[in-house]
């Protein structure tokens, strides 16, 4: 079975077709516009879908969205990084009535962790977490190759864990996220460059700014991960993301320091911490692995 591989993101939505043997086809993405709102990003998408589902004999569809939602329902709970009202909008409804091949809603750093932990950086891996630094920063857990979603199906928030009590306030509500400290409006704040990527780059270099602001992010992310080994003993850890693609070892290394300062109980040899491998179309490939395992469970 063809599966279609949708990553629902702030700018660009990404499109991939996984086949039965686990080859990845790059379709063109296009113009999320978030800013027309839910109800005219949804009916675009449709249009978008049922033509690709016609084309190229499509069985299922997955899409990665940012944020949660209701796991049976599909209701939006909370969406990061879209304009518009989101919050209460029937998703997975919406999809499901315009298409008429089964559809899954996954999140998408989810997404991201269950395509690394199958066919990228982890693969192989018997438990693994997944970590996307960018705008915000996604999590996810991989235990004997399932997602571990918990009882609510909001599991993985591992850059939503308490790490800095006095810290920032997150995105969330909660005051001293790992996710607050280290996002990339806090590191671009506490230097003066433009792009999250430049203060990697001058942490490379060496400049004094740029040293202090990723040490900070490390930290707290180091905390957050140091956590996540000693409570479920992870094999690898992935990091993934623009930073990470684009810095390499400028920021896996603090951030790899951070954590094993904060692990005693577990032998640092046994974990991995590595950089992605699925490039910009994890998201979108992890919810097409979404989908199919949806329908081998139905
Ligand atoms: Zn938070």
């Amino acid at each position: 079975m063809n599966v279609l591989g949708i990553d629902l993101g702030a700018t660009n939505t990404k499109m991939v077709i996984l086949r039965d043997d686990d080859s990845v086809e790059t379709l063109d993405a296009f113009e999320t516009l978030g800013e027309d709102g839910a109800e005219a990003v949804v009916a675009r998408l449709v249009g978008v879908v049922e033509q690709l589902v016609a084309q190229h004999d499509i069985g299922a569809v997955g899409m990665g969205t940012p944020g949660l939602f209701e796991p049976d329902t599909g209701v939006v709970i909370i969406f990061t990084n879209l304009p518009g009202q989101w919050v209460g909008f029937p998703l997975l409804d919406r999809l499901r009535a315009g298409l008429d091949v089964p559809v899954t809603l996954i999140n998408d750093a989810r997404a991201f962790t269950l395509a690394e932990g199958t066919l990228g950086a982890a693969k192989g891996s018997a438990v693994m977490a997944g970590l996307t630094l960018g705008t915000g920063i996604g999590g996810g857990l991989l235990i004997n190759g399932q997602l571990f979603h918990g009882a609510t199906g909001s599991a993985g928030e591992i850059a939503h864990q308490t790490v800095d009590p006095g810290g920032l306030v997150c995105g969330c509500g909660n005051q001293g996220c790992a996710e607050a400290a280290a996002r990339a409006e806090t590191l671009i704040a506490k230097t003066d460059r433009q792009t999250v990527e430049d203060v990697y780059a001058g942490y490379a270099a060496g400049d004094p700014a740029c040293v202090a602001a990723v040490e900070d992010a490390a930290a707290s992310l180091g905390r957050a991960l140091g956590n996540v080994i000693t409570v479920f003993g992870p094999d690898t850890i992935v990091i993934g993301g623009g930073p990470a693609s684009k810095g390499g070892e400028a920021v896996l290394e603090p951030i790899r320091r951070a954590t094993f300062s904060n692990v005693t109980l577990v032998p640092h040899e046994s974990v991995r911490i590595v950089r992605a491998e699925l490039g910009s179309e994890a998201g979108a490939i992890g919810a097409a692995l979404a989908a199919r395992s949806a329908q081998v469970l139905d």
